[in-house]
Parts: C-alpha cells; structure tokens; sequence
C-alpha cells in the first residue's frame, strides 16, 4: 500500500457513502486494483477468490472476453441514446430472449436501470391494472415478512419491516399486509398448515389488494432461506382465486443461480409480472426488467392514462443491453445446469458438514448458494479483515455468511473459500458476543 493509495482510502473514507455504513464510524473499505476470472485484487496486493458475484450480478467471472467486446463493439455505434421516440437492436433482442426465456404468460417488458426501480415499476403496473379496470380500491400490496425488494420507497415498503428499518421511515411507507414467512424448507415435508393464515389474509384483504410481491424460493437478503415450491404454487392459487396480481422478484434468482434458469420453476408457475436485475448484464453494467403478461399492458394502456406512467432517462442503456445479450447468450449456450449442479454438489460435501462447527446454527445449499448461518452475529470488520488476509472475498451479515460464487469458479478456488469459512468459525475475535 503506498501514499497514493492511502490518500485515495482516506478521501474515500471522508467523503464518500458506501452501502449501509455510517460515516462518522465507517467500516474499512478495500481498494481494488483488477479483476479477472473469479479472483480480484486489491491495491495492496492481495488476490481474493471471490465468494460474492458483486452481489448475485457476476456470472462469468470479471473481465470476460466476449462481455468486454460486446461492451466495446456496441460503444463504437453509440452508448447511449433516449428511448423515447428512438429503439434500437440491443434492447430489441433482450426482449425477445427474456420473452422467450422466461414463463411463457410474460410478453411485455419494461426497462429500467436498477432492480429497485424494476420493483417500482411492478408495483405501478399493477396498481395502473387495477385503476384501469375501475377497481381503485384495490390498492395495497400483500407480502411475507423477511422479504427484499430493495431500498427505494415503494420497494421499502414490501421489505420485512423489521430489517427493513421500517420505523424510520413509517409516515411515508405504503402499509403493506404481511403474511407469516415461509417456514417449511425446500427439502422438508409440506403440509397444509403452513399456509392457513396466508390464505386467511386473502380471504380478509382481497378486495384492497392489488398485487403479491414475493421472491420465489430464495428470500435473499431477508435471511437467505430456501422455502418450499408448494407455498408459490399455493399463491399462485390464492391470486387466481381472489383476483390478486402475482409479481415474482427474481432479482437475485433470475438467470441460474438457484439451478433452474428462474426460480419459478421449481413450482411451475407462470407469474403476472416479473422482476428482472443483478445478473442480467452478467454483472457489467445497472441494468433490470420488469415483464408483465398482454393482458396486464393491454388493460393499463386502454385505461384512464391511456399510457403506463415511468420512463427513466437511461432506459434500455445500449450499452447494457449489449452486454446483457451477450451475457444470455453465453450462459445458455453453456451446460449451465452441469456448472451449477457441481457447484451444488461441492457445497454439499464441503459446506453442509460445516453445521458441526462451533457457533453455526445450520448451514444449506441450494445451486449456486451455499450459507453458514451462526449463533453469533459476526463482526463484519474483522472477520473482513481476516477473509482478506486468508484469500478470499466473502461479506457476511447479522448472522448470514454465505457465498454464491461466480459460475467459472473451480474446484480449488471452491475449497479455498469453504476453508476460508471454516478457519474464521473457530475465531472468536470474528464474533460478537
Ligand atoms: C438486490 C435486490 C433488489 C434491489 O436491486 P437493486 O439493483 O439493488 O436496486 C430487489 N429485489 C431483490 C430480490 C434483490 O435481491
């Protein structure tokens, strides 16, 4: 680390926000220099094999040939034009692959440029429908608790309202209705029990309730949980039966990461709206999409505004959208199942066993996710500091270490960052009491 990199950090750690950090007392930020396949280094000459994919968003690995050319090439016709009044190629064929790609009721696709805005959007949509059909009072917003949507307003409010901080913000908030969480696992036994207050609340809010928002089968950043398909395909009834929209967040599931292409499928439901980002541009550039079925758009565009009311001023970024084909392109004409269920299996054999550790709780695997859920909250700058100097790049919180690599991750690499974990279990120091 020498003075120019120590002057940037301190500048950084004067002036600059950082996700979720104070800035009287910050948490440490590293400076990266590069970034290469799976690995990433750092200012002060560290490489870590990275256990995060930047958040769900990398799929290839960082700096990947055919996503920098594709960058380039669409760069040399033009970065950026406004999509009011103009259209162009790249956007035009992401649409139609994520049409063709996604359940086959989703046929209209809205652009935007972060998956919080795709939130907004989805919930927009659906109280536009409603609006439109002279049903007005259907407005609020059914949800789980322990659930994430992301950090704007709208989206805020469909977040669990404990993590969510929601008493900061109250006065502003929609007051969405909250169903219990899912409580039966993917790999446990379904009953019928685990949906009696759910369809309760159906039965007692139908007739204000615009839309259910959810993450299919991956509640991610509320507690990364892996629920059972049966309670999708349970709402997918519920809204049929109360005439209630269903919009699944695939934000963070989207494209792979779960072992289906979207996790939708695992309960075989055809959702009304869609929530596209993080992965969708392999992880290159903001970008997110929000699909919603014929019927949906024919209802908005024929009602009372006669349009659909948003249109962000880097809509279908051509850039994104380039690299974001490219992206598609490379996953599908891969054996992706293949690299996913062999990541699943080594998280299997290495990372499941880690349940008999001290301080873990229990540990799952589910794809390309693998978590270590302890008893203790961690110590999120120290057992940082202690992943960096053991060669790996993994960002735990509360009590969530968990890692999603990107999909070229290999073998080693995989053993790498499972030891990694493993060695900062039996530390105390990375804990708080
Ligand atoms: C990350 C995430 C969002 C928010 O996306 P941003 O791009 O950070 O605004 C919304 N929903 C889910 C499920 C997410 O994982």
């Amino acid at each position: 680390m020498n003075n120019k990199h120590t002057e940037l950090l301190e500048f950084d750690r004067q002036h600059i926000w950082h996700p979720y950090t104070s800035m009287s007392k910050p948490l440490p930020s590293y400076l990266v220099e590069s970034a290469h396949g799976v690995e990433i280094k750092l200012s002060s000459g560290e490489t870590l094999i990275d256990g995060m994919s930047s958040w769900w968003s990398v799929l290839h690995g960082y700096n990947h040939p055919v996503l920098n050319q594709a960058l380039t090439e669409q760069a040399q016709d033009f970065s950026h034009i406004m999509f009011g009044g103009l259209t162009h190629q790249p956007a035009i064929d992401l649409a139609k692959k994520l049409i063709h790609l996604t359940p086959k009721t989703l046929d209209k696709v809205f652009f935007s440029d972060s998956g919080s805005v795709a939130v907004e959007v989805a919930l927009k949509m659906a109280l536009q429908y409603w609006q439109s059909k002279g049903q007005a009072d259907k407005y609020r917003v059914m949800t789980v608790r322990n659930g994430y949507h992301g950090d704007t307003f709208a989206a805020m409010s469909v977040c669990d309202p404990i993590t969510g901080m929601h008493q900061i913000f109250e006065k502003v908030l929609m007051k969405s209705i909250f169903a219990p969480a899912p409580s039966i696992n993917i790999d446990e036994t379904w009953h019928d029990d685990e949906i009696t207050t759910l369809e309760a609340l159906f039965k007692q809010h139908h007739h204000e309730t615009a839309a259910f928002i959810i993450e299919p089968i991956v509640q991610g950043t509320g507690g990364m949980r892996f629920y059972h398909p049966n309670y999708l395909k349970a709402v997918r009834q519920l809204c049929d039966q109360y005439q209630i929209l269903f919009i699944a967040d695939e934000i963070a599931t989207g494209l792979g990461r779960t072992g289906k292409l979207f996790a939708c499928e695992w309960a075989n439901i055809s959702p009304d709206i869609m929530c596209l980002g993080k992965t969708l541009t392999g992880g290159y550039l903001t970008l997110a999409a929000t699909l919603c079925t014929a019927e949906i758009a024919q209802t908005i565009s024929e009602g009372e505004a006669s349009c659909f009311m948003h249109g962000p001023t880097y809509m279908a970024n051509p850039l994104a959208c380039a690299v974001a084909n490219a992206s598609i392109d490379l996953l599908i004409n891969q054996d992706w199942q293949h690299k996913i269920s062999s990541i699943e299996l080594q998280f299997q054999q290495q990372l499941l066993p880690l349940k008999q550790c001290n301080k873990v709780a229990s540990t799952r695997v589910l794809g390309s996710i693998g978590v270590v859920e302890t008893t203790h909250a961690v110590n999120v700058a120290t057992i940082q500091k202690r992943f960096v100097e053991l060669g790996v790049w993994i960002r735990p919180f509360g009590k969530l270490i968990y890692i999603m690599p990107p999909l070229v991750i290999n073998k080693t690499q995989i053993s790498q960052l499972v030891l990694a974990i493993k060695t900062v279990l039996s530390e105390d120091e990375c804990f708080l009491d």
